[in-house]
């Protein structure tokens, strides 16, 4: 295990936020990842894991030992109709959904163009255009920091929900996803309920799509709509779309008949936060270095030496504002740190 002190992060987070890191390792296996883990105990530090650095806001430098998960590998059994993929922590998203689309085996296609690690795809259950990560996996292979061992546990027991699951509460912290386990077809028999992704397969004269024309139109919409963090730093969409009572969309409904909802099996209405943030005014505005994306108003921009504070501020402000007008509350997405 090899740790590099006052580390710049400034390459490690989507943000592109200059801070660093007091310690930093990167780990390419179990052994190294249970080592550091000692290595923090023996030297009472605070520890943080970091993959690809895409849902993280860093609002200052990072004490303690920043764990880079790059534990490599895919393996792909088929059996029949289906395949069991493991893939390790480290692992690239989009180059996940490449590689199984090229195999032969679908069910990753809407999910393609999300930055980011395998192994961080559980921890919020990303999700994109109708499906969600959970709906693919089987198992999430961890570390468990507390007893230092590892463990697998099904897809069943890790409380997944809309951008939530039980490595983002305080007892699934002491986990530290190693590698996931997904279940995929060999049939190609894409997912289409999504209205944006039926829309744009329409303008192309595609009816029945293939899992690839899937693939290819998410790419296009995403690569059209959202900004490239290499070109301007940020995290995706800044907060959770809302889901909020019924009684409270109706009345909302009447001062604004053209808020979209979506009913819930709770009962309760999903709200888009992109829509209440444009209707406030919001898109497009600066503040500092920072600012909202001018055409997309759920993802908050660096505009070039900003830091995370002034983006944490700006959060606020328009969280603030959105209850104020609303009185509805916007929930974070990235991780603040
Ligand atoms: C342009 C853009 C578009 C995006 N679009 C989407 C989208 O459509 N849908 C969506 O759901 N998300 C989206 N995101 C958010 C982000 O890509 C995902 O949340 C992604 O899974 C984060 O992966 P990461 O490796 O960068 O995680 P990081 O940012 O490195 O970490 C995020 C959190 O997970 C923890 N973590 C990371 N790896 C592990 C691990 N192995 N074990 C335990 N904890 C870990 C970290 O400590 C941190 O708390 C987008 C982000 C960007 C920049």
């Amino acid at each position: 295990m090899i740790i590099e002190n006052n580390k710049s992060l400034i390459r490690f987070n989507s943000f592109g936020f200059d801070v660093s890191a007091e310690h930093y390792t990167a780990v390419e296996n179990i052994a190294d990842l249970h080592d550091a883990i000692c290595w923090t105990l023996e030297h009472k530090k605070p520890c943080l894991i970091l993959g690809g650095g895409s849902n993280i806001v860093f609002t200052r430098n990072v004490e303690g030992l920043v764990i880079h998960m790059a534990l490599k590998g895919v393996d792909i059994t088929e059996q029949g109709k289906t395949a069991t993929v493991r893939v390790a922590a480290g692992e690239n998203w989009h180059k996940l959904v490449e590689k199984t689309l090229s195999r032969g085996l679908f069910g990753l296609e809407n999910l393609a163009l999300i930055p980011g690690q395998a192994g961080a795809a559980p921890i919020q259950n990303i999700g994109a255009y109708g499906i969600e990560v959970c709906q693919r996996l089987s198992s999430v292979e961890v570390y468990d920091t507390q007893d230092r061992c590892e463990r697998t546990l099904p897809a069943a027991e890790c409380d997944f929900a809309y951008r939530h699951s039980l490595f983002k509460t305080p007892a699934g912290r002491r986990y530290i996803v190693t590698a996931i386990n997904l279940i995929l077809s060999t049939v190609d028999a894409p997912d289409v309920t999504y209205r944006a992704l039926i829309d744009n397969l329409a303008k192309k004269n595609i009816v029945t799509p293939s899992a690839r024309q899937v693939f290819d139109t998410v790419c296009d919409i995403r690569t059209q709509k959202l900004p490239d963090p290499a070109v301007i730093g940020n995290a995706g969409s800044f907060f959770k779309n809302p889901v909020i009572k019924r009684q409270l969309f109706d009345t909302l409904k009447t001062n604004y008949p053209d808020l979209p909802g979506f009913p819930e099996d709770t009962g309760r209405i999903k709200v888009p936060a992109a829509w209440l943030i444009d209707r406030a005014g919001w898109k497009g505005q600066r503040s500092d270095r920072v600012g909202v994306h001018r055409a997309q108003a759920l993802v908050l921009v660096n505009h070039g030496g900003g830091n995370g504070q002034q983006i944490a501020m700006l959060a606020d402000k328009i969280q603030q504002d959105i209850l104020q007008r609303y009185g509805v509350h916007l929930e974070r997405e990235p991780m603040l740190y």
